[in-house]
């Protein structure tokens, strides 16, 4: 495939299977994407959500219902997932155990009937880009499950793939690995400028690795955005409620200013940030995250006293449930607290998100 190629294109792009009662349900729908040379993009979702299956339509393991897949001006949802020759890497690496490193890593162009000095040369380089040199005659079993993921990323390399997708990488590594291998992968990505796809349900890992998000829920796209947008500015609740707002309450819209907005709920008053057209409302939902609370100072707006009712202590700072007139809220501070203490909180307007859904 076209290896200097600019744009990856993605056209109303949807999959349906058939179930046993005979209807048709649709794993994934409607998703339209262009990806740029150089891109990371996350697909980011709940179990069962599609990212899976938009993945393997992508690598062509999986036929299209609808829509279509370019590359450049090349049409490839009608080619054989060889004839794309994207890389892929799995949650289980799936690499052949009987074989070396070398093997394993130099398998796909062997098939492609690569001279021996030339598989030699690029087997060697893509060790060296994922750092496995000096590992090449051992088995897969020798390895720890970090190698044997670099053995997995370096065999996807090696083709020189236009496109690299990876499904789940890390979720079969320890706590501590995972966040070592996000570096790892987005330094190999940044050697490599191609593209990379990569699926996983997991929010930390989307938001330090991806350049642009994809948000999803039941087959249906429901945001794309950069990091900072998914997080700061979800556009709906169930984006938010993935990104960590966990306070989620309905309120009343007393007035709204633009995108400003007094909100009420049992005589308690916040100001607020409309997301979204709210235009005619007179109830919204609220949205908050447990870290954007803090304690305030003497004559701060934005208030809300608070009794701690129960505490999560967490090193350098503590996740408190606490009792207010608005009702439950989860909040993290730092410092030190026991149950039955009373706070006072503050969070910033532009925290306080406003939806027109009901909680
Ligand atoms: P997970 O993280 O659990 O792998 P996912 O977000 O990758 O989930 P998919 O595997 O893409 O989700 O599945 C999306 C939906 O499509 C699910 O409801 C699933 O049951 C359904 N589905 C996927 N593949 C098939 C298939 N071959 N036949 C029927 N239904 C399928």
């Amino acid at each position: 495939m076209n290896h200097s190629f600019q744009q990856l294109r993605l056209d109303a792009v949807g999959r349906k299977f058939d179930t046993v009662s005979g209807s048709a349900v649709a794993a994934l729908s409607g998703l339209s994407l262009d990806i740029q040379r150089g891109e990371f993009i996350a697909l980011l979702g709940p179990s069962g959500c599609g990212k899976s299956t938009a993945l393997n339509c992508l690598a062509g393991l999986t036929s299209l219902t609808e829509g279509s897949i370019w590359l450049d001006d090349t049409r490839i949802d009608v080619l054989p997932p060889e004839r794309r020759g994207f890389g892929m890497v799995f949650q289980n690496y799936a690499l052949f155990p009987h074989m070396s490193v070398r093997d394993n890593v130099g398998f796909g162009l062997r098939m492609r009937g690569v001279r021996k000095d030339e598989i030699a040369r690029r087997v060697q380089s893509a060790l060296a880009l994922v750092q496995l040199e000096g590992h090449e005659h051992k088995l897969p079993g020798q390895l720890s499950g970090g190698q044997q993921q670099r053995v997995a990323i370096a065999r996807a390399i090696v083709i020189e793939p236009p496109v690299i997708l990876m499904d789940e990488p890390l979720s079969n590594l320890d706590a501590k690995l995972r966040i070592e291998m996000r570096a790892e992968i987005r330094r190999i990505h940044r050697q490599l400028e191609r593209a990379t796809i990569y699926v996983t349900h997991d929010q930390d890992e989307a938001l330090s690795m991806a350049d642009r998000i994809v948000v999803m829920r039941t087959g249906a796209v429901q945001q794309i955005g950069a990091p900072r947008e998914v997080y700061g500015r979800p556009n709906n609740l169930h984006v938010a409620r993935f990104m960590g707002y966990r306070n989620v309450l309905d309120c009343r819209l007393v007035r709204q200013a633009g995108d400003g907005l007094l909100i009420e709920r049992n005589q308690v008053q916040l100001n607020g940030t409309a997301i979204g057209d709210l235009s005619g409302r007179q109830e919204v939902a609220i949205a908050m995250r447990p870290d954007d609370f803090e304690i305030a100072d003497d004559g701060q707006a934005n208030n809300i006293n608070a009794t701690v009712k129960t505490l999560e202590f967490g090193g350098r700072d503590s996740l408190l449930l606490v009792a207010t007139d608005l009702g439950d809220l989860y909040v993290r501070l730092p410092g030190a607290f026991a149950p039955g203490d009373r706070i006072r909180l503050r969070i910033p307007a532009d925290r306080v998100l406003a939806y027109a859904e009901a909680a």
